[in-house]
């Protein structure tokens, strides 16, 4: 079954009842279908298995409130087309916080590659994993299930977050046995489907007017059986290796951004699919640059003569320098914009932003200070106030 059909599938409809029907409902329709349908009633009959198990996997998220209100949402949020991009997290749980689609970075855009189905990873992750200790839904059970995401974090100079880069990393972690290709079983043997549950990976128990499901214990819950085990993995299917990864980091990513390798994570059990890997990117801060967004900032440092007489500053960019013209009188502290000269993202090129900052020597010789007091004086004779109009005065 596909994580689509798996969203698809309508809980309501399987218990016969309406998406507003109050829990003790919803309980009363799982009772008598339980019973109508339980295999102990129905010997042989493959259809009320079927039911059955559709049924209890209805109930097991609808009987809880706090599941069926992520499956509500998880629902709505299908219908209305909000799973493609953007990590959704509905258990709040590991990924992206719960983000959703609107604010902070767009997770799509810098991954490029990492299409819905990912997403809806997370999703099941949250919704059907959770029970795990208490015992899973049938469905997470008997599902392979896919691998988990798995995190690493890489530190990058400015320069290099800025404009891009590709970074190697090396990442261990459980992944597909490659003796037995993940069955878990000996080369030349393969797993046989568990004779106790047919497979199902759960039992169903008598306990007064109705069964309950409960995992099997001859199989784990997995559904088959191993007779003989891969001594490499020793049945698991799994291998811890060591493996390489190439990050491709795109321009203009900010410190504590993160970057999902889709499919580059933990391998999934029994040949299901891998997850992804999450880079969380630290970037470095530069003794030239900062950033402003898209833009790139720079502050530099002039001489007064400079802004009153004009010059062309030669200013560094992240492609060699160019030359910035200041016109004369440029006032201390002005910000000139060089277009296309910032952060060189795919979908828009930023700017570069130039500062200038006046610097006053601490020092002068006799020439320059003899200069100085006569232009002082002769500043004065013009009629130059720098305090004319000020308020403070
Ligand atoms: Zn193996
Ligand atoms: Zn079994």
């Amino acid at each position: 079954m596909s994580q689509r059909e798996w969203i698809e599938k309508d809980f309501y409809k399987e218990l016969g009842v309406s998406s507003s029907a109050s829990q003790d409902e919803i309980k009363k329709a799982y009772r008598k279908l339980a019973r109508d349908n339980h295999p102990d009633s129905n010997p042989g009959d493959a259809k009320a298995e079927e039911r059955f198990k559709a049924v209890s996997e209805a109930n097991a998220v609808l009987s809880d409130p706090a599941k069926r209100k992520e499956y509500d949402e998880a629902r709505s949020l299908f219908a209305s087309g909000g799973f493609g991009r953007g990590g959704f997290s509905p258990g709040g749980g590991t990924n992206f916080g719960g983000g959703g689609t609107a604010g902070g970075f767009d997770v799509g855009d810098l991954f490029g590659g990492a299409g819905g189905g990912a997403d809806l990873g997370d999703l099941f992750g949250g919704l059907f994993n959770r029970g795990a200790a208490g015992g899973r839904t049938q469905a997470a059970s008997s599902r392979p299930r896919r691998g988990s995401d798995l995190a690493a974090e890489v530190t990058l100079d400015f320069r290099d977050a800025a404009v891009g880069t590709s970074v190697p990393l090396s990442i261990t972690s459980p992944s597909s046995c490659t003796t037995c290709h993940g069955s878990g079983a000996k080369p030349g043997t393969s797993p046989r489907v568990c004779p106790r549950c047919n497979g199902a990976g759960v039992v169903s128990r008598n306990q007064g007017a109705f069964g309950f499901s409960e995992p099997c214990d001859d199989c784990r819950g997995t559904g088959s059986i191993i007779d003989d085990p891969c001594t490499d993995c020793r049945g698991t299917g799994v291998q811890n290796r060591t493996r390489s990864v190439t990050v491709r980091v795109p321009a203009g990513v900010s410190d504590g951004q993160r970057v999902r390798v889709a499919g580059r994570g933990e391998a999934g059990l029994r040949g299901a699919a891998a997850g992804d890997l999450l880079v969380t990117v630290h970037v470095k801060s530069d003794a030239v640059f900062g950033r402003t967004g898209d833009d790139l900032t720079l502050t530099v440092p002039v001489a007064y003569s400079e802004l009153v007489l004009g010059t062309t500053l030669s200013v560094p960019t992240l492609d060699g320098r160019v030359g910035l013209k200041v016109p004369a009188g440029t006032v201390d502290g002005r910000t000139f914009r060089v277009k296309g000269r910032g952060i060189p993202k795919k979908s828009k090129i930023g700017d570069l932003l130039v500062t200038v900052k006046v610097a006053v020597p601490s020092e002068l010789d006799d020439a320059a200070r003899d200069a100085l007091e006569a232009y002082a004086a002769a500043e004065k004779a013009s009629g130059f106030d720098p305090r004319y109009g000020w308020p403070g005065a």
